[in-house]
């Protein structure tokens, strides 16, 4: 087992926990600010691109991404940002990418429910191995949190 410790503020962190002989991922929904785990199961993945892959997976789930996949059992409901629950919520959340980008639109299906709503066929939060980031919508949202988080408590200290 490897642990790492991506310290956050004074007390809040990211605890990432490599499993060597282990084939079990996954991260708890969080947010940016606050403290959470992160499991790896380095078993599972092919090579090191997978690896990186999959971490970028579950460090979007500590961040507050959701599953986009549709064929996975539903483990939690969906949400904002990119698990829309209607047509209207995600014409709300993504409508001005929606006309602007071409990976983004409407997608019927996210977080194992046919019924939600998510923004791009592939992306790292649907199938990792498949996707090569994590679409506009998720990464405009991980900019958001990640500049608002650097220009607050850490230029504080
Ligand atoms: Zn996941």
């Amino acid at each position: 087992m490897t642990y790492i410790s991506l310290k956050l503020k004074s007390r809040e962190y990211k605890l990432v926990i490599i499993d060597v002989k282990g084939s079990i991922s996954c991260a708890e929904l969080s947010l940016i600010d606050k403290t959470s785990l992160i499991i790896l199961g380095k078993a599972r993945y092919k090579d090191t691109d997978s690896l990186a892959k999959g971490f970028l997976h579950e460090l979007g789930h500590s961040l507050g991404l959701y599953d986009e996949c549709v064929d996975c059992a539903q483990l939690s409901f969906g949400g904002y940002p990119n698990c829309a629950p209607t047509k209207e919520e995600a014409e709300r959340w993504w409508g001005d990418l929606a006309g602007k980008d071409p990976r983004v639109n409407y997608i019927a299906g996210c977080c194992g429910n046919k019924n939600y709503i998510r923004p791009a066929i592939a992306s790292l939060m649907n199938d990792p191995d498949k996707a090569e980031d994590f679409g506009p919508v998720n990464e405009r949202y991980l900019r958001n949190i990640l500049m608002s988080f650097i220009r607050g408590p850490l230029c504080k200290e």
